[in-house]
């Protein structure tokens, strides 16, 4: 069985898009108990086809087989070195549904949960793969104005989705953003 609920979004997510293939390498962030890691697994065939998934949390999380698990703080600056060196190499697809812990305050949690997807976004751009995807929670109203402007320019397609598993947790909702350009040229912006 799945160890979370979170496991059926993506379920759901994945059916509808096809974003996880036999082979694929995935880094999943914000990733325990691991519902999504051991999706993630199954999908890409992490055990026996060659696929490959680099998870990690600020919590300790159970092993989930053919998964690469580390306990870090994805904001903390030795994160994004280290996840790269767990993968060695480029990635298919970077997916996060990390989430800060509600502070009770409306603005700073929108203000955290944002800063938490810039991030993400900022470290699948230098991760992915021609063609790779970005999957990260947002909160209701989705990604806006900067950011939502950098997804267009480096992606081929970008929607917002809410899986009917999620219809619970109310103001979530997911970015999704498939076709990855490519690289950036190293200056010129
Ligand atoms: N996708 C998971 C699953 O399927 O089991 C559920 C993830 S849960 C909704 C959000 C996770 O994000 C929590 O486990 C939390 O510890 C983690 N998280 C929040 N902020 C983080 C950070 N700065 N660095 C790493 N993980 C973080």
């Amino acid at each position: 069985g799945y160890r979370s609920r979170a496991a059926f979004k993506l379920l759901e997510i994945d059916d509808q898009y096809r974003l996880l293939r036999p082979g694929q390498r995935i880094v999943d962030l914000g990733a325990a108990p691991g519902g999504w890691s051991q999706v993630a697994a199954q999908r890409v065939e992490a055990v026996s086809g060659g696929g490959k998934v680099v998870a990690v949390d600020l919590l300790e999380m159970e092993p989930v087989s053919g998964v690469d698990f580390a306990v870090m703080d994805f904001n903390d600056e030795t994160a994004v070195p280290r996840i790269s060196a767990m993968m060695g190499g480029r990635a298919d697809g970077v997916m996060s549904d990390m989430a800060a812990n509600a502070t009770g305050h409306k603005k700073t949690d929108h203000l955290r949960i944002m800063g938490l997807v810039e991030l993400a976004y900022e470290f699948a751009r230098g991760m992915l793969a021609p063609r790779g995807f970005f999957l990260a929670k947002v909160l209701q109203g989705g990604t806006e104005g900067d950011l939502l402007a950098a997804l267009k320019r480096d992606f081929t397609l970008v929607k917002h989705v809410k899986p009917k598993a999620s219809r619970a947790d109310s103001s979530e909702l997911y970015v999704l953003a498939t076709g990855f350009r490519g690289a950036p040229p190293p200056s010129g912006e």
